[in-house]
């Protein structure tokens, strides 16, 4: 008979075995578990490192508590996060900035309430908020911030104008938002792009080499001299308006239109002649600093009367340029806003939808408008 070979396996080998499988097997059961948690806060829109924090921190009965919440979820992702605010956090509406957490943290120490940094939040980017973080607590963040516009940065200026003038919080901070607490001319912002809703005026200017983008010569049938130019955009609204015009009656010409930066150190220097520097600074728009640079703007005259403002077309254009795209730019109303004096005939293209909107606001200033909405 063959023998058969037996294998002889150590009993205690055998035991090894099972200890290690069962160990493997708690390993492999508390992974499942722990990618389970995991997944039960990102189903709820927390991020993969975010999730592994609110874990390991033991905040996660807390955070399902709390559901999805963006400041939450930044919080975690943070090395600035702090677990003493984190029922703060849960309050605060998030917005995308870099130093979001750590500003919180600042701001909470400061003093301000959930409500005060939510309004902090909306009115400054990360560097206005990251400035306004490192200052004591301030007195009057309800009053000046109830209006979308208003700044964070602007708050001091705010302050100091409604003290020093008594204007309310909204002249204030159209006011403010402006620059009009500024030097006129001396401290302006360059405006570099074109479009329909651009701003020049004594505190936003147009450089050397700025001329519209669409620049077009005048039919002569339109103007009062050959060889006016503009803006092909504001022409073509232009002769819309002077048909509807002339088909009830009224005859508009243009008496001018764009000029470059160099004719208007021409203008001066006329002007300068013939009535003297103090009536030129009062009167006559620096170069770079007149809107008519920007191709848009038109001086509007009435082929029936010389003098505009007592014209039946100066009337007719107060109640139907807005259909064209064209507002008032320079109302006797707004001079402190505009720095301009009145000027009847001087009409501003600006797109039917804003002109519309503040031909329906009591002819509000273009100056307003921008502050409002265009100013971001
Ligand atoms: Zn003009």
């Amino acid at each position: 008979m063959r023998k058969v070979k037996s294998v002889h396996i150590k009993p205690g080998f055998i035991r090894i075995i099972k200890v290690v499988g069962c160990i493997l097997c708690v390993l492999l059961g508390i992974f499942i578990f722990y990618r389970y948690q995991i997944s039960t806060l990102k189903k709820i829109g927390y991020s993969e490192i975010a999730s592994k924090r609110i874990l390991f921190s033991r905040n996660k009965e807390k955070v399902l508590g709390i559901g999805e919440n963006k400041t939450v979820n930044a919080a975690f992702e943070s090395d600035s996060f702090q677990e003493k605010n984190l029922d703060h956090y849960a309050k605060i509406t998030y917005v995308e900035q870099k130093h979001l957490i750590s500003n919180i943290n600042k701001l909470l120490k400061i003093g301000y309430s959930n409500h005060d940094i939510n309004i902090i939040l909306k009115h400054g980017n990360d560097e206005a908020v990251s400035q306004f973080a490192t200052r004591e607590k301030v007195s009057y963040l309800e009053e000046f911030f109830s209006l979308d516009y208003a700044k964070l940065e602007n708050y001091d200026r705010y302050v100091q104008y409604s003290d020093e003038t008594g204007e309310d919080e909204i002249e204030t901070v159209i006011a403010i938002n402006l620059d009009l607490d500024k030097t006129p001319y001396e401290d302006a912002t360059v405006v570099s792009s074109f479009s329909t809703d651009m701003i020049v005026n004594k505190y936003h200017y147009l450089k050397e080499n700025f001329a519209p983008s669409d620049l077009t010569t005048i039919p002569t049938e339109y103007a009062s001299e050959k060889g006016m130019q503009c803006s092909r955009l504001a022409l073509n609204a232009f002769i819309q308006m002077y048909k509807a015009a002339e088909k009830e009656g009224y005859e508009l010409v243009i008496n001018s239109a764009y000029r470059s930066y160099q004719d208007q150190i021409d203008i001066q220097n006329t002007y300068l002649e013939a009535y003297g520097q103090s009536y030129v600074d009062k009167y006559v728009a620096k170069p770079g600093f007149s809107e008519h640079q920007t191709g848009l703007a038109f001086d509007v005259g009435s082929r029936n009367s010389r003098i505009f403002a007592n014209s039946k077309e100066y009337t007719w254009m107060l109640e139907n340029a807005y259909r064209y795209g064209f507002i008032l730019r320079f109302d006797e109303r707004y001079e402190d806003l505009t720095g301009f004096r009145s000027e009847p005939w001087h009409f501003r293209y600006v797109g039917r939808d804003i002109a519309e909107y503040v031909y329906q606001h009591n002819n509000m200033s273009l100056e307003e408008y921008f502050v409002i909405f265009l100013d971001k």
